[in-house]
């Protein structure tokens, strides 16, 4: 639907932020900046939230983001730290793809949002790449601004094929793997932050998993593909939980194995929570959200696999020549991502493993009509992986007792 008329009604826009506010309530600052430094992308990846899926909005941004652009985000995010008080904050150079802005124009990004921070705010800064223009001329800048490089890989080959294609539809294997292999040589293998993996049913967890550990990554991000109440995921039953079946199996090679290979961020996540420790994920979990997006045009939006959800899904109306981040932080579509339980639709809020789950990632929660407000459309996998880690951490548990006693 092109206007955004009926999701003026939906949860969260009935949230009164007011009131919130009088109940003591109150916003927890932005810490990750995730800046769209080019909105473009040189593959055509059929599962890709900027361009395939409900949001078309890319087609109006520019290209890159401009170095007045720049100057005024880096400006902002100094501000917002300074009012905030906070000494430390994270940057995430993203796209499209990233890489496409080209070396100076990344260098001229990374210095002038570290030089408006000054001494007193670190900058840890990411980018998130596909891989594919992974040079060297990218890799000593790198190296020398310490920017820390996710990579964006689905597993072996034919399972990172099947989805992660030019536009004329080769696959793009063979050229991520070149790039991430000039990333792990040991003079950039400390740049090395991790890969990020979109599931595929049609892939085997255990061989897409063990191809992943090939390039020895850090740590593994395994991403539920987009999906809601409204357009739900590739192979999704009303009965079954498939997804759920797929991580228990990741999770089992993983967590038996002889060393520690990896680590498996969602997997931690959960093992914490389940320890009764906060969240750091958006994708679990009930701590508040505290990322924001700048698109390339300086527009402030919110997180950007919304785009799942509907055209114009992260729009907040506000931009950096007019805006302060603060000003975001009180919309109800942000607040309701900062507001733990209180966001939960009635049977999350009465579900057992409701303090764990959260409902997982807000994206996959819409369905027309209520908005946001709703379980998952990934609810019976996420209670099956959480379900099957709790028992298995329980079993340890049983046995260290035993073995103590
Ligand atoms: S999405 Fe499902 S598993 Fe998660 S909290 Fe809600 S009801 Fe529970």
């Amino acid at each position: 639907m092109g206007d955004n008329a009926h999701h003026e009604i939906e949860w969260p826009a009935s949230l009164d932020v007011g009131k919130l506010l009088e109940s003591g309530w109150r916003p927890t600052p932005f810490r990750q900046f995730i800046l769209k430094l080019h909105s473009r992308c040189n593959l055509a990846c059929d599962y890709c939230y900027v361009y395939e899926m409900a949001d078309q909005g890319w087609r109006d941004q520019p290209r890159r983001m401009s170095k007045a652009t720049i100057d005024r985000v880096a400006a902002r995010v100094a501000e917002h730290a300074g009012a905030h008080g906070m000494d430390d904050v994270e940057i995430v150079l993203h796209g499209g793809e990233p890489l496409l802005a080209g070396v100076e124009h990344t260098r001229y990004a990374v210095d002038r949002l570290r030089g408006e921070l000054g001494g007193g705010v670190t900058a840890t800064v990411r980018v998130q790449t596909n891989g594919v223009l992974l040079n060297q001329a990218f890799l000593r800048l790198f190296a020398e601004l310490g920017v820390q490089v996710g990579v964006s890989m689905d597993g072996d080959r034919e399972g990172h094929d099947r989805h992660r294609r030019r536009a004329k539809g080769t696959g793009t294997y063979t050229e991520v793997r070149d790039g991430l292999e000039r990333l792990i040589a040991p003079a950039y293998r400390h740049l090395f932050g991790g890969l990020l993996c979109t599931i595929d049913l049609a892939s085997d967890p255990i061989v897409t998993y063990e191809a992943l550990l090939e390039f020895g990554p850090p740590v593994v991000d395994f991403l539920l593909p987009h999906g809601n109440w409204d357009t739900p995921p590739p192979g999704w039953t009303e009965t079954g939980s498939p997804y759920g079946d797929w991580l228990a199996a990741v999770f089992d090679r993983w967590y038996h194995a002889p060393v520690r290979e990896t680590q498996i961020r969602l997997f931690s996540e959960i093992i914490r929570l389940l320890l009764g420790r906060p969240s750091r994920s958006e994708a679990i979990g009930l701590s508040p959200v505290a990322v924001v997006v700048v698109e390339t045009d300086g527009s402030i939006e919110q997180v950007d696999t919304l785009k799942s959800a509907y055209d114009g899904a992260t729009g907040t109306m506000l931009h950096v020549l007019r805006d302060t981040f603060d000003t975001a932080l009180f919309l109800p579509s942000v607040a309701a991502r900062q507001i733990g339980e209180q966001a939960l639709s009635e049977r999350c809020a009465s579900c057992a493993i409701a303090r764990v789950c959260g409902a997982g990632l807000y994206p996959h929660r819409y369905r027309s009509g209520t908005g946001f407000r709703n379980p998952s459309v990934f609810c019976r996998d996420l209670y099956r992986l959480i379900t099957h880690i709790r028992r298995h951490l329980a079993e340890d548990v049983a046995h260290l007792t035993r073995a103590s006693g």
